[in-house]
C-alpha cells in the first residue's frame, strides 16, 4: 500500500465511522465522533513522522476557543497558558472536559466558535461558575473580573498551602483526603494538588470509547503508571464498572429498561470472565509497582465477594505457574452503593479489608431516585436523614469489626456536609482533585467531637429540612467566629461603588472560611437589595441578608478611601444566617 493511500485509507475509515455515529439517537456516542478524530490524528502522525503535525502553540496565557478539542490535543497545550476552554461540541461525557474539570481549567461548552469571532485576539472573561464569557467588558465589568480573578487566586493560594499537610481535624483525627480519577494522566496533577492517595481509580475509562478491550499489557502500563507516579501513596484500583450509564458496545450488552437495576458491573463478569481474569492479571502485576488496592462495584451479596475472590486466586496461581512477577495478596475492598450491604457489613467485614461509600448510587437506590433523571433531582438528596442514618450504620459496624470506611462519590468534595462526614468517623474521602486544598483547609477547622454530636443531632432529624437547620448552626461543628472579627475589616478600601464593596465584602467572607458559596451569598444580598435597597446619602449604610450560604453569622465593614459614587462612607454590611 502506498504512503498517499495509507492516510486516505484512514481518512475515509474515520469519515465512515464519523457519519455513522453522528447519526446515532444517543448523544453519548454522538460525541464520540471526537475520540474517532483524535485516535485517527495519532494513526497518521505516528505513519507520518517526517510530516510536520500542526500544534497548538500558545505564547501567553490564553483561552482556547474550539469547535472540539481532543484529549490528545488538549494534553499537548501548555496547561500554565491554558487560562479557559470555550467548547462548542463537549458534552458532560467528554473525555477532554473530565481531563480539564481534573486539571482545574475552567470550561465552557454549547458556545458556537462563530459567536466567539469578536472574542479572537481581545482581552475575555471567562467565568465558569456562572457560566459567562464577557467580551469588550465596559470598565464596570473589567472592575468585576479583575477583582474576582485576585479573589479567586488569593483563594486558590490559600487553600494551596494545606496541599502538602495531612487531611486531619484541629484535634488531630485523621482523614485521609484521595482523589478520584479516571485515567492515568489524571494521577500527576491529583498528587500536586495535595491527594494522598488515589481512593477511586475508575478503570472503565480504558474500556470505552474502542473497538475492543485494552490488553493485559496495555492496562498493566495505565495501572503501574499511576502506582509509579504515587510513589507509595496507596491507589484504590476499582474493577470495571461497565454496563448501566457506561455502555460498551463491543460487549454487545443487550438493551435494558432498568440499566441501572441490570446488568452491570460485578454482574456481568461471570459471562465475560476472560476479561475479568485480564483485568485482575494487570492489576496484580501492576501492584509490584507500589501499593495497590482492589475494590469492586456493585457488590449485593457475599456469594458475589467470594466468587471475586476465587477468581483473583486462579488468577494469582496462574501468574505464580506462568513464572510472572506479581503480588498474590492484595488488599480487597468493595463499593457499598447498594442498600442491601449496610445491613450486612458484618458478614462482609469477615470477607474484604475495606469498604468505600459509592454515595452517587447509594443515593440513588436508597431513595428510589434515578440519579440522571431532572424530573425527580429535586428528590436526590444525601441530606436525608435515612442516607446518614445508613452512613452510620455503615462506619459503626466496620468498625466494631476492624474495617476501615471512604467515601467516593461526588458528596465527598460538599464543604456543607463535611461536618456530617466527619462525625461519621470516616476514615477517608475521595474527591475529584481540584477540591483537595479546599477539604483539607475546612478540615482543618474542624472539631471532631462537636463534628459527632452534630451528626448525631442530623439523624434524629425528621426531614431534610431540619437536618439543614441543624447545619446552620455550624459553630457545634467547628472554630467558632465572632460576629465581628479584625479579618471582616477593612481601612481605606478603594471600592467605588455599591457593587464594588458586596463583591470585595463577600468575597473576603469565603477567604476567612465564612462562606462556602460566595456567589450564592452575593446572590442573596442582591436579591435582599432588590426587595429593600440600603439607603444612600447617611454616614452609613448596612445591606444585610439572612442567608443559608454563610456558616457563621458576620458583619463586615470597609472604610473607604473615598466616597461611594453618590454614597456612603463608611460602609457597612452585614450578612447573617440569624443574628444573635
Ligand atoms: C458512586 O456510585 O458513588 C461511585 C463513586 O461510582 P460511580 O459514580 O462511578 O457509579
Ligand atoms: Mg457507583
Amino acid at each position: 500500500m502506498s504512503e498517499s493511500s495509507t492516510a486516505n485509507a484512514i481518512l475515509a475509515e474515520v469519515e465512515r465511522l464519523s457519519a455513522q455515529l453522528s447519526q446515532s439517537a444517543s448523544a453519548y456516542l454522538q460525541e464520540r465522533v471526537l475520540d474517532i478524530r483524535d485516535v485517527a490524528g495519532q494513526l497518521l502522525a505516528a505513519a507520518y513522522p517526517d510530516v510536520p503535525v500542526a500544534r497548538f502553540e500558545l505564547t501567553e496565557p490564553s483561552i482556547v476557543i474550539a469547535e472540539d478539542l481532543t484529549p490528545s490535543q488538549f494534553l499537548s497545550l501548555d496547561r500554565s497558558l491554558t487560562k479557559g476552554l470555550i467548547l462548542t461540541h463537549a458534552g458532560k461525557t467528554s473525555h477532554t472536559v473530565i481531563l480539564a474539570r481534573a486539571f482545574g481549567i475552567p470550561t465552557l461548552s454549547g458556545i458556537s466558535v462563530s459567536d466567539c469571532e469578536a472574542a479572537l485576539a481581545t482581552k475575555v472573561y471567562l467565568h465558569a461558575e456562572l457560566g459567562i464569557v464577557a467580551v469588550n467588558a465596559n470598565t464596570g465589568v473589567e472592575i468585576y473580573f479583575d477583582r474576582a480573578m485576585q479573589l479567586a487566586d488569593n483563594r486558590i493560594n490559600q487553600q494551596k498551602r494545606f496541599a502538602g499537610k495531612q487531611g486531619m481535624t484541629r484535634d488531630g483525627k485523621r482523614i485521609e483526603v484521595a482523589a478520584n480519577i479516571a485515567c492515568a494522566v489524571e494521577a500527576e496533577g491529583a498528587f500536586s494538588q495535595g491527594a494522598e492517595g488515589v481512593g477511586l481509580f475508575r478503570t472503565e475509562m480504558l474500556f470505552m470509547d474502542r473497538a475492543s478491550a485494552p490488553t493485559e499489557e496495555e492496562q498493566f502500563r495505565a495501572y503501574s503508571d499511576v502506582l509509579k507516579a504515587a510513589e507509595g501513596k496507596p491507589i484504590i484500583i476499582r474493577t470495571m464498572d461497565i454496563g448501566g450509564d457506561k455502555p460498551i458496545d463491543y460487549l454487545n450488552l443487550p438493551a435494558e429498561q432498568n440499566p441501572f437495576l441490570g446488568y452491570r458491573a460485578v454482574r456481568i463478569y461471570p459471562q465475560f470472565l476472560n476479561l475479568f481474569r485480564t483485568q485482575l492479571r494487570a492489576i496484580l502485576r501492576a501492584a509490584c509497582c507500589g501499593h495497590a488496592r482492589v475494590m469492586v462495584p456493585m457488590i449485593q451479596s457475599i456469594e458475589e465477594i467470594r466468587w471475586v475472590k476465587e477468581q483473583m486466586r486462579i488468577v494469582a496461581n496462574e501468574l505464580s505457574t506462568d513464572g510472572v512477577d506479581h503480588v498474590a495478596h492484595i488488599e480487597l475492598g468493595i463499593m457499598v452503593e447498594i442498600p442491601a450491604v449496610a445491613f450486612m457489613i458484618d458478614q462482609f467485614s469477615k470477607e474484604v479489608d475495606f469498604f468505600s461509600i459509592g454515595s452517587n448510587d447509594m443515593t440513588q437506590y436508597l431513595l428510589a431516585v434515578d440519579r440522571d433523571n431532572d424530573q425527580v433531582s429535586g428528590l436526590y438528596n444525601s441530606m436525608a436523614p435515612s442516607f446518614l442514618r445508613m452512613l452510620r450504620q455503615v462506619v459503626d459496624t466496620a468498625h466494631a469489626n476492624g474495617r476501615w470506611v471512604g467515601l467516593c462519590g461526588e458528596l465527598g468534595a460538599d464543604a456543607r456536609l463535611l461536618p456530617l462526614l466527619v462525625g461519621a468517623g470516616l476514615d477517608e474521602v475521595s474527591m475529584s482533585a481540584p477540591n483537595i486544598p479546599a477539604t483539607k483547609a475546612l478540615l482543618a477547622e474542624l472539631d471532631s467531637q462537636a463534628c459527632r454530636t452534630l451528626f448525631e443531632a442530623a439523624c434524629d432529624c425528621a426531614t431534610i429540612a431540619d437536618v439543614k437547620a441543624v447545619l446552620d448552626n455550624r459553630e457545634q461543628g467547628e472554630e467558632g467566629k465572632s460576629l465581628l472579627d479584625t479579618e471582616c475589616v477593612f481601612k481605606r478600601a478603594n471600592y467605588r461603588t455599591k457593587e464594588e464593596a458586596i463583591q470585595a465584602l463577600v468575597g473576603n467572607l469565603a477567604l476567612t472560611g465564612r462562606t462556602d458559596a460566595e456567589f450564592l451569598l452575593e446572590e442573596d444580598i442582591w436579591a435582599r437589595e432588590a426587595v429593600f435597597s440600603t439607603g444612600l446619602g447617611f454616614g452609613f449604610a448596612i445591606p444585610h441578608t439572612k442567608s443559608e450560604n454563610i456558616r457563621h453569622s458576620s458583619i463586615s465593614i470597609a472604610q473607604l478611601e473615598s466616597r461611594l459614587t453618590g454614597s456612603l462612607n463608611p460602609a457597612m454590611w452585614i450578612s447573617s444566617s440569624c443574628l444573635p
